[in-house]
């Protein structure tokens, strides 16, 4: 497997599957309030540059959580299978929630 180079920014994303079989977005985000990262527990203060994490579920469903971009890439990223970098703009929320409604198999597979 090619080892992405990188983080999730304003015009990229990342896509993998995790040991799963669930698709595994990451994507840049500003926190609007305040999260704790499930890497460290840690505080992302209001305003931080960070990564969101949206799974869509292998069976169907969505669920996000919000890293540090630093532990989504020491923790996260090394576990993704088939990573890629995707547009940001074709990973929005509403659009991977619309893509959880369906099981993996009976997704669009055009990517
Ligand atoms: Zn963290």
């Amino acid at each position: 497997m090619d080892r992405f180079e990188g983080e999730p920014s304003k015009r990229w994303s990342l896509f993998g599957l995790n040991e799963e079989g669930d698709e595994t977005w990451l994507i840049r985000g500003i926190a609007r309030k305040l999260y704790h990262c499930p890497g460290c527990h840690g505080e992302i203060p209001v305003g931080e540059d960070h990564t969101i994490v949206q799974f869509v579920r292998r069976l169907g469903g969505t669920d996000h959580h919000h890293w540090h971009r630093r532990c989504a890439e020491e923790i996260l990223i090394p576990e993704l299978g088939r990573l890629k970098k995707i547009p940001a703009a074709e990973s929005s929320q509403s659009r991977l929630e619309a893509r959880g409604r369906r099981p993996a198999g009976r997704r669009d597979r055009r990517r």
